[in-house]
């Protein structure tokens, strides 16, 4: 029996040739008023859910799908009891849900009248996306149309069928959380959202000597009632922090708070060296000590003067590790007794700052304009929110995989254009703050030299042309992760192909100005 799609989607945006390319591979379309009809007048033929549960739609639309006809036929486990018990009802199953929900943050944001805005909560359409994810044996979700193309691949891994019924989850709770801020009257929605005026509740939290330079006067302010890792961080050792070092110091702990949250699974210790605001030396590892090494052997050259952030307790061996380094700040989460005493005595300019825990912190990204300000809500996109999918032929073996993601979370904290190489959760090249990439690829791959050689790289944002694989193939890279996006992909994938590597497109671009 043809295998069938059920389809009910409001943004109906590449739904077409989505259903015209299933159906020309056999499948059966099922859908719901407003999809069947755009499915149908594009020539398709479509079965009418109504007809599958022989019930009209009903309550304006507010039933329409919640019936046993849909809900059994996607969440009947594909075996004989629950196969055998559906076609006693007469039913059928439904190997494929494609369902975006109504327009409800849409309709909220253009101030819509409060009937309205409740009539746009979705019902049926968030119940069948979790009756099909939760199904996701046996069953397709997509959410979003970048998925489509995905869905009509011969066979889907059970791997993206687990990451697709993931995004589907994602996308109900966030559905959920902007009914639940309506109501509760506040408002999730950061990026419309943003007030048209600001009050600014701001505290000195520092005194400095002067700002980035001597002859610029400077201070550090917290916003409201905020605390923040490193303008509350407790000295445990050292000089007064200047305005470079809080700068260069919080940079330094981001990356490292999202480097270790990133990895909690696997327990690795993260740590960051970072000179003007720039990672130039990450590392991951099993303890401080060695991963500090590893961060520090990856430039030896560049962190020098450079802060360090670490994510698991300093003790004294870590300590002393760093004996031979001149470096400006050192943060972590604790630093024994032991430790602050030695570096107390032996490296008394080193400002040693164990990280307060954050509150109230701010979502918000400022950049500095001249007369005001840009703001946009931080670039927090964890891993775990994307579908990284492989492009080429050859699929990344669990080992660059492993660096990939790694690569992936330092790159972001670089300044763009960045190019970040990595082998064995270790950087080996850094590109960053290049005004091309194509130079931020060959400022990493000189960085890394031979150490190129069985590395990854990865990059903030896509590329434009094919000659970063030619360069990065040449040098001995063997996987490449990159949002993908260019025009001319097509190329630098089958340069890829070519050159033997396998790439990797996240679907998610990280500039960083
Ligand atoms: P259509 O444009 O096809 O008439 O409607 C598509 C929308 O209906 C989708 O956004 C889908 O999530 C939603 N939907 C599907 N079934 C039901 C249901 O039983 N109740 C409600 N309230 N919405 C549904």
């Amino acid at each position: 029996m043809a295998r069938r799609a059920l389809i009910s989607v409001s943004d109906k945006t590449g739904v077409v040739d989505f259903a015209r390319a299933l159906s020309a591979r056999g499948w059966e379309l099922l859908s719901t008023g407003g999809t069947h009809a755009a499915l149908e007048s594009a020539g398709l033929r479509v079965t009418a859910v109504s007809d599958v549960t022989g019930f009209p739609e009903m309550l304006g639309g507010r039933v329409k799908t919640l019936h046993p006809a849909v809900h059994g036929g996607i969440l009947a486990r594909r075996e004989s009891g629950h196969l055998g018990e559906l076609a006693g009802q007469g039913f059928s199953t439904i190997d494929l849900v494609c369902v975006n929900l109504y327009p409800f943050r849409e309709t909220v944001a253009r101030g819509a009248p409060d009937p309205e805005v409740i009539e746009n909560i979705d019902i049926g359409g968030p119940a069948m996306i979790r009756s099909a994810a939760k199904n996701h044996a046996g069953v397709l979700v997509l959410v979003d149309p970048a998925d489509y193309a995905l869905a009509l691949q011969d066979e889907v891994s059970a791997a993206d069928r687990r990451r697709l019924a993931a995004k589907a989850y994602r996308h109900t709770s966030e559905y959920d959380a902007a009914i639940t801020a309506y109501l509760d009257g506040t408002s999730d929605e950061l990026p419309t959202a943003l007030p048209e005026h600001f009050s600014l509740d701001l505290t000195r939290a520092a005194q400095v000597r002067y700002g980035e330079n001597p002859h610029q006067p400077g201070a550090i302010y917290r916003w409201g009632a905020a605390r923040g890792p490193v303008i509350d961080a407790r000295v445990v050792a050292g000089k007064p922090m200047s305005f470079n070092n809080y700068a260069d110091a919080d940079a330094a702990w981001a990356l490292c708070a999202a480097l270790a949250e990133q990895e909690a699974q696997t327990g690795q210790v993260a740590c960051v060296a970072v000179k003007h605001a720039n990672p130039c030396g990450v590392a991951l590892a099993d303890d401080v000590k060695t991963a500090w090494e590893h961060a520090r052997d990856a430039d030896t050259l560049s962190v020098f003067g450079g802060v360090v952030a670490v994510s698991a307790p300093v003790d004294l061996g870590a300590a002393q590790a760093m004996r031979g380094t001149f470096l400006e700040v050192l943060i972590a989460p604790e630093v024994t007794p032991e430790a602050a005493a030695w570096f107390a005595e032996k490296k008394p300019d080193l400002r040693v700052l164990v990280a307060a825990q954050s509150r109230n912190v701010s979502v918000l990204d400022v950049r500095p304009l001249t007369g005001g300000f840009a703001v946009q809500e931080r670039d927090a996109r964890p891993w775990d929110d994307l579908c990284p999918e492989t492009v080429t032929r050859r699929e990344p073996t669990p080992e660059e995989w492993f660096d990939l993601r790694f690569a992936w979370a330092v790159v972001k904290y670089a300044r763009s254009n960045a190019v970040v190489l990595a082998k064995n959760g270790v950087t080996v090249g850094l590109g960053a703050g290049a005004v091309s990439r194509i130079w931020a690829a060959e400022r990493a791959v000189a960085n890394a030299g031979e150490a190129a050689r069985g590395a990854v790289l990865a990059s903030e944002a896509f590329f434009p042309f094919d000659d970063v694989v030619r360069l990065a193939a040449s040098a001995g890279v063997t996987a490449i992760l990159q949002p993908g996006g260019a025009k001319r992909d097509p190329e630098v994938i089958a340069a890829c192909n070519d050159l033997g590597l396998s790439m990797v497109f996240t679907g998610s671009r990280h500039f960083r100005h």
